[in-house]
């Protein structure tokens, strides 16, 4: 096996202490430098010395998105701003962007961290590499740029669109690997196929693909599209971006961390409590290294799972599993964490369901319970109810439901069956979860 770094196949004893020494400093870092840190950790009573190992780790606060908002554009920063010499960041809701920043140290760290990705992935010196990920605050397209010249790869900074441009260079530069958003390779392949060209027939036989959640099926699709092996990349501006994660092509079985950057924690989102490997909640990364942005236990709103079992590989990084979804839509149901996107594929394996549907969140004492609103089809409501929800049908049909979310979920919920075409219509993106649990209704999404 070959390794583009030491690092990746150190002992776990080994790891540990580069780790607690990293930790040590970066949090005495942020307590004398960023305001914000020192007064975050004094609420928890907690001092620099305190930490002594990594279990220590989680008597420190955790750090969230809106902290970075309320701190726009430069008041979390551990350096002086003359210090910096990259910025990024990343669109958000209110219109101001999240700003991250890195010193010179920083961006050879990350372009390291990239490097190795490249060369997990199956990348070379020599190679060429084209980079259709975004270049601009985004950090997509000059975080792999970065690592791909550190490794010596031939660089396209092809960026995003364009996707005639995209197709006529890789016919002409014949790159090894390509890089880019899943859904965006896709596109490239199947514009291909519209101009007469196999896209495998290309000389592209590694793809590194991210910043989206996709899936296996995905993968499938893609690899036999381009006759390529494809692989997942994780990160976020936050954390550094691109290179916090990264599949070996070996075995392309969970993400293999760059913890001697990124300190990973998984975490229940509702009692802040770290969850032991192999359980399912929050993605949290301390970062070790970072200079001029480091963050202390950031919460990702990602939801994965950690194992820190050496992979078939040979790498003994901490590993993660794909990111299952996003905190936000995760309803947790007397302990049961459920996403809404289970609930519809059981819906959608019923013959007698519309995929049209709510969730209508009530407090029953202490407890949340959860009330699907789902619409019949209109051939059954007509032809079997007859035009009627109080046929003893629909009462059948409504146990049959119950029992296979039960089945399949392990949570009861309460079944309204509703006439076809009665629930709203969304244009975009649809409301599945109707919020009752507060006194005045709110929707969210
Ligand atoms: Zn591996």
């Amino acid at each position: 096996m070959a390794f583009y770094d030491q690092v990746e196949t150190l002992s776990l004893e080994e790891k540990e202490k580069l780790q607690t020494y990293h930790l040590k400093s970066t949090v005495k870092l942020v307590y004398e430098n960023v305001p914000f840190y020192r007064k975050a950790f004094q609420e928890v009573d907690v001092k620099p010395e305190d930490i002594q190992s990594l279990n220590d780790v989680q008597k420190l606060p955790f750090t969230q998105k809106h902290h970075l908002r309320e701190n726009y554009p430069f008041h979390l920063l551990a350096v002086p701003l003359n210090e910096v010499v990259r910025l990024h960041g990343s669109s958000g809701t209110s219109g101001k962007p999240t700003v991250v920043a890195y010193t010179q140290k920083d961006l050879e760290h990350w372009s390291s961290i990239i490097a190795r990705s490249i060369y997990m992935a199956g990348g070379r010196k020599g190679d060429l590499l084209h980079n259709a990920y975004g270049y601009g605050l985004f950090t997509g397209g000059l975080g792999l740029h970065g690592g791909s010249e550190k490794l010596g790869c031939v660089t396209v900074p092809i960026s995003g669109g364009n996707t005639q441009r995209q197709i006529t260079l890789i016919q002409d530069f014949k790159p090894r690997v390509i890089c880019g958003t899943p859904s965006y390779i896709m596109n490239i392949g199947e514009t291909m196929k519209k101009m007469g060209i196999d896209p495998a027939s290309t000389s592209i036989q590694y793809a590194i693909l991210g910043s989206e959640p996709w899936s296996e099926e995905m993968r499938k699709n893609l690899e036999t599209m381009f006759n390529m092996k494809a692989m997942d990349i994780y990160g976020l501006s936050e954390v550094i971006g691109p290179g916090v994660g990264m599949e070996c092509v070996e075995c392309q079985n969970g993400l293999h961390i760059a913890d001697d950057h990124f300190y990973p924690e998984i975490i229940d989102p509702i009692t802040l409590e770290c969850l032991p490997d192999g359980e399912e909640g929050e993605l949290v990364f301390t970062t070790l290294q970072k200079e001029a942005l480091p963050v202390i236990r950031y919460r990702t709103g990602d939801i994965a799972s950690l194992t820190r079992e050496p992979c078939e590989c040979g790498r003994t990084t901490a590993r993660m599993s794909r990111v299952k979804g996003r905190v936000d839509d995760m309803l947790i149901i007397r302990g049961v964490n459920v996403f809404p996107s289970e609930i519809e594929q059981c819906i959608l394996k019923m013959d007698e369901l519309d995929c049209h549907y709510q969730l209508h969140l009530v407090k029953n004492g202490a407890l949340d319970e959860v009330a699907l609103h789902v619409e019949l089809k209109d051939e059954y409501y007509t032809l079997d109810l007859h035009g009627d929800l109080n046929h003893p049908h629909a009462s059948l049909l409504k146990g049959k439901i119950q029992q296979t979310l039960k089945q399949e979920m392990l949570v009861s919920m309460d079944v309204h069956l509703k006439e076809p075409g009665t629930l709203p219509r969304f244009e975009g993106k649809a409301k599945r979860i109707v919020d009752k649990r507060k006194s005045n209704e709110r929707i969210s999404s």
